[in-house]
């Protein structure tokens, strides 16, 4: 028995979809969303559809942004000759949320797997390694403390020390296997403050 109209029932199925969401609460979702004012409804929507549509990668960091070069690649004041190395556009939204990293970032888009069949080829490696190219002191891997994000960290470690460029890895204040986006500003700053040298 279908409870609720077939139109409810799909956009409680989408919105489950989402990760997360559970059907209790993507069912509390869409109740909500059926009663709000048209008018929000539509600018939700509109939001989402032109998110997809214009967000792409910075050409030079591939973090998410509508512009051809994100904002922190194109502030001139921000030091562009140290580069973090972050996962994903979250962990660089963490260290941005404290304010006092200045240098530029990298965003690699994963972590290199053997186990989920993840390469150094499917994340933005190569990408980083052409960046090397011009003048840079360190970089500065930010990585997950799980195993992939260690995997990660030593295999670019590697590939960079030929170069002469100073490695480092934040310190381990970062609980291990700990997602950098739940982890509070202070506990960041630590591990920034004491990263190592590879
Ligand atoms: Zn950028």
């Amino acid at each position: 028995m279908n409870l609720y109209s077939s139109q409810i029932s799909k956009l409680i199925e989408e919105l489950s979809k989402l990760p997360g969401i559970g059907t209790k609460s993507a069912g509390r979702l869409a109740f909500h969303i059926i009663n709000m004012p048209q008018e929000q409804v539509t600018q939700l929507a509109d939001a989402i559809t032109s998110a997809k549509a214009n967000v792409k990668y910075c050409k030079c960091c591939y973090n998410l942004t509508d512009q051809e070069v994100c904002p922190i690649c194109a502030d001139e004041h921000r030091d562009h000759k140290t580069i973090m190395v972050v996962e994903g556009p979250r962990d660089l939204a963490a260290y941005e949320k404290t304010g006092k990293y200045q240098g530029v970032y990298h965003v690699l888009h994963g972590a290199i797997s053997p186990m989920l069949g993840i390469g150094p080829n499917d994340i933005k490696l190569k990408e980083l390694m052409l960046r090397l190219q011009q003048d840079v002191d360190e970089v500065i891997i930010a990585t997950n403390s799980s195993l992939e994000g260690e995997t990660t960290a030593m295999y670019i470690s590697k590939l960079i020390k030929p170069t002469g460029i100073k490695v480092t890895r934040i310190a381990s204040g970062v609980p291990v296997g700990g997602d950098l986006e739940y982890i509070d500003e202070m506990t960041l700053l630590r591990a920034l403050d004491g990263r190592v040298i590879l």
